[in-house]
């Protein structure tokens, strides 16, 4: 690893000023569970000067219901989510989402804000430098993809984004987009529709360098917790998504109002499936509607060689997250 400077902040304002008054590249760090595996590998072009600790300031760890909605300081772990009753109680997709991310010892390091901001996890672009070099991919600045030629199983099924088909790994994201959640930052308030970007060379997002999420804002379900979140990964714990989904839908008198709903895992950003949510609205939800949703949702597929698997994985995966949102376990 390379030596860098690690400062405690002790306000959002100090925070900002520290990674503003860096000469070098600066990252905050929350749980740590993503960045300092990126650290360790030496995986950016140009290594971190500076790392300042979001942890040590106050304020950012609390759940609250506030204004019919959620507030969750970007601080929370992931364990808080998962086991709050609050959230459990009407945005069960999300408190899901946050049970199925990594296993019970990241839940507890990692926070909601670091699980929206993570990199990606493309194998080319975490290749660790001290394994034969690091490997300078598009991503990171460099010239090539070599997942494009390479071993691409894990990768995007709807295209590239600046010839990057690394998926978002997100497993919060998908349930933060299918329930409409708002991002408020140190500068402004970003709608979770607008805050994913593979635009921004290594970062997951639109955040300025100098910018930090303050919390995230989750509006009360309008009929009902009728949201949900599922997961397809090789093992049940600390698997990233080989696929996932949430849904969020409002049904009244039995018939479908509004719906929200997004895949992750098979692009460079969370996909929502407005194609599907379309077919949706004035029916009632039966299995068969559930189906031809999960078929709308992948019809602009383009997978690659390896990767065709996914894509009737993510129309499966659609079709049986919409029957959880009438089905919850009780
Ligand atoms: C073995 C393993 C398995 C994993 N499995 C999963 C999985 O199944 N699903 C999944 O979704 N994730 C998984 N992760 C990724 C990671 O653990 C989680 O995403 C975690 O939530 C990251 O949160 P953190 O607080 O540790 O982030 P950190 O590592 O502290 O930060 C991650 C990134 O976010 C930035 N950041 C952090 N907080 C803020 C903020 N408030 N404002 C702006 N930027 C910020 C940091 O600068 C950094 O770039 C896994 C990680 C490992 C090591
Ligand atoms: S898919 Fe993206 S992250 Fe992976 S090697 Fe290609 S450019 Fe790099």
């Amino acid at each position: 690893m390379k030596r860098f400077t690690h400062l405690d902040a002790t306000s959002l304002e100090e925070a900002v000023s520290l990674l503003n008054d860096s000469t070098g590249p600066a990252y905050v760090i929350a749980g740590g569970s993503d960045l300092m595996g990126c650290l360790k590998d030496n995986l950016w072009m140009e290594a971190p000067e500076r790392i300042i600790n979001l942890k040590t300031i106050p304020g950012l760890t609390d759940i609250t219901v506030e204004d019919n909605a959620l507030h969750i300081g970007a601080l929370v772990t992931l364990t808080e989510v998962a086991e709050s009753e609050t959230v459990k109680k009407n945005w069960p997709g999300l408190a899901e989402a946050a049970r199925r991310t990594a296993s019970p010892l990241l839940r507890n390091m990692g926070t909601i804000a670091g699980n929206i901001c993570q990199e990606n996890r493309c194998w080319y672009y975490r290749y660790p430098d001290k394994i034969g070099g690091r490997i300078d991919c598009v991503r990171k600045g460099g010239k090539r993809c070599l997942a494009v030629p390479g071993d691409h199983r894990f990768h995007s099924i709807f295209g590239a984004v600046k010839k990057c088909i690394a998926v978002n790994p997100s497993d919060t994201a998908p349930a933060l987009v299918a329930l409409n959640a708002t991002v408020l930052t140190t500068k402004r308030s970003i709608a979770i529709d607008d805050f994913f970007s593979a635009e921004n060379g290594a970062q997951s997002t639109i955040l300025d360098r100098d910018e930090i999420v303050t919390e995230i804002v989750v509006p009360r379900p309008a009929t009902g917790p009728t949201n949900a979140f599922r997961k397809i990964a090789y093992r049940k714990s600390i698997d990233f998504a080989l696929v996932n989904c949430a849904a969020s839908l409002d049904i009244a008198d039995g018939v479908i109002t509004g719906a929200r709903i997004c895949l992750n895992a098979v692009h460079n950003l969370p996909r929502r499936c407005e194609a599907s949510e379309a077919l949706l609205i004035g029916k009632e939800l039966t299995e068969a509607l559930a189906q031809e949703a999960g078929k709308a949702a992948v019809a602009e597929a383009k997978p690659l060689l390896q990767n065709g698997y996914k894509v009737q994985m993510a129309q499966t995966i659609v079709g049986d997250t919409l029957m959880d949102c009438i089905n919850q376990p009780s």
